[in-house]
């Protein structure tokens, strides 16, 4: 998919194929990628409550557990999670019986964790929603861009293309605009467009209150999260001034001392980009199964094709993740075997 845009929207036998497809009750499962964030999980709950006030049965399921910081999501108490027992005999019979799987923000299906060979077996419909980049061409219907900032943007315009504007209402609108203050750190990143702005605006329209998200969102640690972000910022960030990076590292027994939660570790990454001049940022977490990394970076330097070629990963430009089977210590050292390359991009 070399261009930078495909909404099936635009096409008018396909935006008639899907519309007639929707246009009586139909069994529907909404996927996100594992360890999701405010994107995946608004744009999968938001989705939800459009689909269900046309009477479709719509079930959200996650790869992976929901974590706490954002359990308020309206209906996010209902998400299936693929790693939970008691969910995922019920999750894999839905997905095998889907009319449509809507896959939203990932276009790889690897990043479907467990539920990816579910996904490729199964005989609904596929719709496939993102802005990441170097999609897989899984899916039936595609609405990507890689230019917007979020994919709750891109469920607001897909929404709007299909003539559903009116299914936006304020609990669609809150659930659609926490992604689009977490994939654009609270609309800040190179990523924010005149269409994020307006977008936000509609959603601002219906009611939603935003400083009551942001403060759902930021402003809800428990204190251990606080102290780890405390402890990981003054003893184990490295700044290598020589090239522009810092990165940091977290073992898992000193996730332990802190009894981290899943997405105790988000945002951290983001810090290691304050410091002035610094050009990229790494974490690095050392997780049951595998090491989990996370890459930020400013400007022309991108991460994703970094964390694609080195580190099993992707994601976008500036914000990238990536894993890797080896010790802590061995992915460091690998990382910083790699700087001379990354840093002459
Ligand atoms: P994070 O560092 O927060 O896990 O991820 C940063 C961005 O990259 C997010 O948009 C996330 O969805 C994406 N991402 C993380 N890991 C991967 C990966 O392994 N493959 C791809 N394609 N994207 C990833
Ligand atoms: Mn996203």
């Amino acid at each position: 998919m070399k261009r930078m845009k495909v909404f099936f929207t635009d096409n008018i036998e396909e935006t008639a194929r899907f519309k007639a497809f929707l246009a009586t009750p139909k069994k529907v499962v909404i996927i996100c990628h594992q360890n999701p964030d405010g994107d995946a999980l608004g744009s999968s709950l938001g989705l939800l409550h459009i689909l269900q006030q046309n009477n479709h049965q719509v079930v959200v399921i996650s790869p992976t557990e929901v974590p706490e910081y954002l359990a308020w999501l309206p209906g996010a108490d209902k998400i299936l999670d693929f790693e939970n027992y008691t969910h995922s005999e019920k999750a894999k019979a839905l997905v095998e019986n889907a009319d449509i799987i809507f896959c939203l923000d990932f276009s790889v299906l690897n990043r479907a964790k467990n539920l990816e060979s579910f996904i490729r077996k199964a005989k609904g419909l596929k719709v496939m929603v993102d802005h990441h980049e170097e999609p897989e061409q899984f899916a039936d219907f595609k609405f990507w861009n890689v230019k917007a900032a979020s994919t709750c943007e891109l469920i607001f315009a897909m929404t709007e293309n299909l003539g559903d504007r009116q299914l936006v209402n304020k609990t669609v609108a809150t659930c659609l605009h926490t992604g689009l203050i977490t994939d654009t750190g609270s609309f800040r990143f190179d990523s924010v467009s005149q269409e994020v702005h307006r977008v936000a605006g509609e959603l601002v329209s219906e009611g939603v209150e935003v400083n009551k998200i942001h403060r759902n969102l930021f402003d809800n640690n428990d204190l251990n999260r606080l102290r780890l972000m405390g402890f990981v910022l003054s003893q184990k960030l490295v700044y290598l001034p020589e090239y522009n990076i810092v990165y940091m590292s977290i073992t898992a027994d000193e996730l332990k001392n802190f009894e981290s939660k899943s997405g105790d570790t988000e945002g951290l990454v983001n810090y290691g980009l304050s410091i002035k001049g610094v050009k990229v940022s790494a974490i690095f977490v050392e997780r049951p199964d595998l090491i989990k990394i996370s890459f930020r970076s400013v400007n022309e330097v991108s991460v994703s094709e970094f964390s694609r070629k080195n580190f099993d990963g992707g994601g976008h430009h500036n914000a990238a993740g990536g894993r890797s089977k080896e010790s802590l210590d061995k992915t460091i050292e690998k990382f910083i075997s790699l700087l001379p390359e990354l840093v002459t991009q």
